[in-house]
């Protein structure tokens, strides 16, 4: 599943491709993703791209018809840059079409994403983006804001940061990652984490994902080459997905747990 890092790249990639270019048309082949793709979407007609930003997963798209489109990949979704010669493969379900030798392909299997367009004045107010958390690589996610809510809440640690209203773009790995980065359990109660792991946390989160979108960065030339898969790349994990095996650390074995329904791994020794 495209992980915040995977969208970040993605922004990065496509940037350079569309800014100031105009979309000359959009073709529509699956009207129906997570949420059906509104009606003026295919009505753009010779229409600046004046502007590009993501917010948590979500990728905006500002036009200069003061409208903004969504973008989210889903649970499978992705762009790519394609020649419009090139042909159309299964899945691809919406092309935009530019004023230059390429195309941008929207190909997303199992349909979970979305392609939304609303005005840009109110884009943030829009029921997907109002209620989302502080960027985690923002300044406003820091040590005084995450000592703060934690000592509030008696849930999980791994649950609050998974949590959107939160802190945006904390998937699950990145989750397990931090967690054992930082030496917390994932299931103590965040109420009980010292400020002092609290801290670690929060540089945790932003060295795992800075470091994850470095290594993306390293892939931006696929977004503009046809054969090959965009963008996502395979990172160094600790303990997500490794059930098991020795852990780098201490040479304990990871457990895997389930908690708030998502699998979970740790150290149970370098986590207590
Ligand atoms: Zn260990």
């Amino acid at each position: 599943m495209p992980e915040l890092p995977e969208v970040e790249t993605t922004l990065r990639g496509i940037t350079p491709h569309l800014l100031g270019r105009f979309i000359k048309s959009v073709s529509i082949y699956q009207i129906q993703l997570r949420w059906l793709i509104p009606d003026i979407v295919s009505q753009l007609d010779n229409i600046k791209v004046i502007n590009l930003e993501r917010r948590a997963k979500y990728l905006l798209i500002h036009l200069e018809n003061e409208q903004t489109l969504i973008i989210h990949l889903g649970m499978s979704g992705s762009l790519r840059f394609c020649k419009p010669s090139d042909e159309r493969r299964k899945h691809d379900h919406v092309i935009f079409h530019f004023n230059t030798e390429q195309e941008l392909r929207y190909h997303d299997p199992r349909r979970f994403g979305c392609i939304l367009i609303e005005p840009t004045i109110s884009v943030f107010k829009h029921p997907l983006l109002k209620k989302l958390g502080p960027e985690p690589l923002s300044p406003d996610f820091n040590d005084a804001y995450l000592i703060d809510l934690a000592k509030k809440r008696k849930k999980s640690i791994k649950t609050l940061i998974m949590d959107q209203h939160i802190v945006v773009g904390v998937g699950n790995i990145y989750a397990c990652e931090a967690l054992f980065m930082a030496r917390i359990n994932p299931n103590e109660v965040c109420n009980k984490v010292s400020a002092k792991k609290l801290k670690a946390l929060v540089r945790a989160i932003s060295s795992i994902l800075t470091s994850a979108i470095s290594q993306g960065g390293t892939t931006l030339k696929d977004f503009v080459q046809s054969n090959h898969q965009p963008g996502y790349f395979a990172q160094q994990l600790s303990v997500y997905g490794r059930a098991n095996q020795p852990c780098p650390e201490c040479g304990t074995s990871i457990i895997v747990m389930t908690l708030g329904q998502r699998s979970t791994f740790y150290c149970p020794k370098c986590q207590k």
